[in-house]
């Protein structure tokens, strides 16, 4: 069964752009940016640009459901502030529709952070902590069934990916996410991304094949992999249980390549996007050579 490999790729001057700086690479899966990830506001999306980019997908025959469009960094799904969380809600919404209008079937969101000040020197801190990331997760749920409820019609999944956990960024143990996926109604819209920096920065440890396995086992125990609809494929700069983000170039990092040669040799990862988000993007075409050259018989 065959592996999709590629990486995050510029979509600047368009999203129509993304295809070719795909083919480029060698790419056989990419994600993007459909508007510009610092800004709240874009302009829609003109029908030229959108028929040029389904065309050009078309032409680089990459299949449109290993395509992982990923949201601003802006939006906070679980704002504790009133304003800010609509502004967030009505920017995800404006995410989903470009993802359809695109021809795509996922977009790739953090789930959001609760921003609390809580003192470590608090006796309770630990509960404080939990009672703040459960409410905040509350809030995340509730986001996700208004977008979801305001895109009837449509089948983007909404595919929450795993953090590292820095600061107040909720998302960095399997039970955030099987939360979230408890709380969403319609489970057909749902789905997760594994970005393996933040899994590792996090705590889940996969750099020996017995590490590897007890992971995934725990994932498939507390989430499922019926929901795992990709992946980040990211060595960290960071050490194991850090919660710190810093993504490096495969080999370079903390997690080392044998990690990824279980991935690629691991048919639960099949037919979804394996996306690179490695700091270094002039290595990226070797990185895809590198990946296949684990399991060359998984090239699509
Ligand atoms: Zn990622
Ligand atoms: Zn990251």
């Amino acid at each position: 069964m065959p592996k999709f490999v590629g990486a995050h790729v510029s979509s600047s001057g368009g999203v129509e752009n993304a295809p070719y700086n795909a083919k480029d690479i060698g790419a056989t899966a990419f994600a993007l940016f459909t508007k510009n990830q610092r800004q709240w506001k874009a302009k829609p999306l003109t029908q030229k640009s959108i028929d040029s980019f389904k065309q050009r997908v078309k032409e680089v025959g990459i299949p449109f459901e290993q395509i992982l469009p990923h949201d601003s960094y802006l939006i906070n799904l679980g704002h504790p502030e009133e304003e800010k969380l609509q502004k967030s809600r009505e920017a995800f919404i404006d995410e989903l529709q470009r993802a359809h209008q695109l021809g795509l079937k996922l977009l790739n969101f953090h789930p959001g952070s609760h921003l609390q000040k809580i003192s470590k020197r608090d006796p309770n801190y630990e509960d404080l902590v939990k009672e703040a990331e459960y409410n905040c997760l509350d809030v995340i749920a509730n986001s996700m069934n208004l977008a979801i409820e305001a895109t009837k019609g449509s089948d983007v999944v909404l595919v929450i990916e795993n953090t590292a956990g820095q600061g107040t960024n909720l998302g960095y143990r399997f039970e955030h996410l099987a939360y979230l996926i408890d709380k969403v109604k319609d489970k057909s819209r749902v789905g997760v991304c594994i970005d393996t920096c933040h899994l590792f920065s996090s705590g889940y440890d996969i750099r020996t094949k017995e590490a590897y396995e007890k992971t995934w086992q725990e994932f498939d125990k507390v989430v499922g992999f019926e929901y795992l609809k990709g992946m980040h494929i990211n060595d960290s700069k960071a050490k194991f249980a850090s919660r710190v983000d810093r993504h490096h170039n495969l080999g370079y990092g903390e997690i080392g390549l044998d990690a990824f040669k279980f991935i690629m040799n691991d048919e639960r990862m099949d037919n979804i996007p394996l996306v690179l988000e490695t700091i270094d993007e002039s290595l990226w075409a070797k990185e895809i050579e590198l990946l296949y050259s684990f399991n060359p018989k998984s090239r699509p």
